[in-house]
């Protein structure tokens, strides 16, 4: 029979942000922490990861048997454009302190957040998880892109070399309550919906970048947030496992601003500016294998994700970012 092992004590690194917020709901408010186990929220205020020395002293001071990763250097288009260099060297550093430091000190799970937009910038589409390494990323980003692409080509080490469980998750277009809603910095759905919020507020149109027409697969905060702790307790393959909502529910940016429109009960015109970029058109990833794990998640409509988004930001505009 198996040897009853200890509680996990789990940390999680950049948990101030959208997905950290969701993991920290899923663990204390949806009965995701099991007796005994002790989760351990941190931010940059706990430690600077880029420094291996404060990373380390994180370490000692939480003693982690389990630690998801999510710390990392992010920003919009145009700061990426900006500071590629910067974007790879923090990101990199951040990695490399964090899965080796876990590796030291005996930490016998890691997972760690890819994201969709490290894929090739020409490919097949849907992309699946065997394909993340077949080309080069979009040129805008490939500072941040082949930083994380290296978590994968890490992982592989660490358990070729030491059998250690060091895997990765690759979300997509993730949105949801603590979201980032400004226009300048937020994602297309949390700008829009912070956009749409202000627009009604102020009686004036809202303005969308681009011709609404690319198409995304949106994934709730929520639902990501239940996945992850799934695959903190159950999935063993080191390989990356795509954790989004499935292709056949991707939607354009202007089905997407209809929801939001009527979650919100806004009534006013909304604008296109095709002057703006629309980014990718399309970037449809498979979720074959987190089916075939998971044959039975129910992900939540996109509707109703939005509506409890919206709600959120109304709820809490004052703490909002925004
Ligand atoms: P945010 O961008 O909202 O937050 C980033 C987190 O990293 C914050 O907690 C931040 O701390 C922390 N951080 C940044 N730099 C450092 C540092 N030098 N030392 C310690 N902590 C640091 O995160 P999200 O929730 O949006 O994303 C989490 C992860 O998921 C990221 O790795 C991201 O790449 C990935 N991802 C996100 C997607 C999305 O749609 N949001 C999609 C796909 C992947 P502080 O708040 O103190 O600055």
């Amino acid at each position: 029979s198996a040897v009853k092992s200890e509680p996990m004590r789990v940390l999680v690194t950049g948990a101030s942000g959208l997905i950290g917020k969701a993991i920290e709901h899923v663990v204390f408010k949806e009965g995701g922490k099991q007796e005994g186990e002790e989760w351990f929220f941190i931010s940059s205020k706990d430690g600077d990861l880029t420094d291996v020395e404060q990373t380390r002293a994180v370490f000692e001071k939480y003693h982690p048997t389990h630690v998801i990763h999510l710390a990392a250097k992010v920003g919009g288009l145009f700061i990426h454009l900006k500071e590629n260099l910067q974007f790879l060297r923090d990101n990199i550093k951040i990695n490399d302190n964090v899965l080796h430091t876990a590796h030291e000190t005996g930490v016998t799970k890691v997972v760690s957040c890819l994201s969709s937009c490290i894929f090739p910038d020409k490919t097949t589409y849907p992309i699946d998880e065997t394909m993340i390494h077949d080309g080069q990323p979009h040129e805008s980003n490939y500072g941040y892109s082949y930083a994380k692409r290296m978590i994968d080509i890490q992982n592989r080490a660490y358990f070729q070399q030491h059998k250690r469980c060091y895997t990765s998750v690759i979300p997509t277009n993730v949105f949801g309550p603590h979201d980032d809603f400004s226009a300048e910095n937020g994602h297309v759905l949390s700008a829009v919906i912070g956009k749409t919020y202000k627009a009604k507020q102020d009686g004036t149109h809202v303005k969308v970048c681009g011709t609404g027409n690319p198409r995304r697969q949106f994934t709730y905060s929520l639902d990501l947030g239940r996945i992850l702790v799934w695959v903190l307790r159950e999935y063993d393959d080191v390989e990356p496992l795509i954790t989004s909502i499935g292709p056949e529910k991707e939607v354009s940016i202007t089905e997407a601003v209809e929801m939001i429109a009527k979650a919100l009960d806004f009534k006013g015109e909304i604008v296109y500016d095709t002057t703006m970029s629309d980014g990718q058109m399309r970037k449809t990833a498979s979720i074959d294998k987190l089916r075939r794990y998971l044959p039975n998640f129910t992900f939540t409509p996109l509707d109703e994700a939005i509506k409890l988004t919206c709600d959120w930001l109304v709820a809490n505009y004052d703490i909002a970012r925004k």
